[in-house]
């Protein structure tokens, strides 16, 4: 068994940048689930399946045969054996996978999967049910937040730096539907776990929000090698 840390939080909190940045400085390996959700709904968008029809959603979603590689460090998703890691990253799919992600069947089949991904390594694994869910027993639990409006920012500037087209207000109320639909939604909402260490990162810059992940794990070490 290796160590685990869980990161959760809503969308463009810093999740992924933070888990990779900690998986590298640890030599962890990253595990980012929403990958999976954006692969599956990339899946749904090209079969044609609206993400209101729940009963096509549970059938074709068992077709969908999702791996993960890493390569120097990079997280590679594979939708039947297709590199599909930048198509996965459009405001488009990122919805679907939000939408998509509510239904009982995606979630119990890319569950197993994360399970399956972390149990001999260490790991960091993101996402919005790691600490309540996928890894309930994780060694370190962090739930990452920061205020709406700066989390859009972040999101905003990210796509203009990979070259996409970004309006601004629409992020920020996809940013705010997402989070609505995330925290109501019946199965596996997200939510802090009980003994998951809030951290949020509206005034921090990276670096400090690393630091600040960074001397949670130097705690959390010294006091399991007390135990
Ligand atoms: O984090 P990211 O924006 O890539 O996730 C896309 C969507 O996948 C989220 O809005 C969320 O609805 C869903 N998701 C989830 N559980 C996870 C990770 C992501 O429901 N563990």
């Amino acid at each position: 068994m290796g160590f685990k840390i869980a990161i959760d939080g809503p969308a463009g909190a810093g999740k992924s940048t933070m888990a990779k940045a900690i998986a590298s400085k640890l030599n962890y390996i990253y595990i980012d689930t929403g990958a999976m959700y954006r692969a599956m709904a990339l899946f749904l968008i090209r079969n044609g399946i609206d993400s209101l029809e729940e009963e096509k959603i549970s059938r074709k979603c068992q077709e969908a045969d999702i791996t993960i590689q890493h390569v120097n460090g990079e997280q590679i998703v594979y939708l039947n054996e297709e590199n599909v890691n930048t198509l996965i990253r459009t405001e488009q799919v990122g919805n679907m996978a939000s939408a998509s992600s509510v239904n009982r069947d995606v979630r119990q089949k890319l569950v197993e999967l994360q399970r399956k991904l972390a149990e001999t390594d260490d790991v960091v694994m993101d996402g919005r049910d790691i600490g309540t869910q996928v890894l309930p027993d994780a060694d370190l639990k962090i739930y990452l937040t920061a205020d709406p409006e700066v989390r859009a920012k972040r999101r905003y500037a990210e796509l203009l730096e990979k070259g996409m087209d970004a309006d601004f207000e629409k992020i920020k109320a996809d940013i705010v539907e997402r989070d609505h639909r995330d925290m109501t939604r019946e199965i596996s909402p997200l939510k802090k776990a009980k003994d998951a260490i809030l951290l949020d990162t509206s005034e921090f810059e990276i670096e400090q929000s690393i630091a600040s992940i960074l001397g949670l794990y130097e705690a959390c070490l010294k006091n399991k090698n007390k135990e």
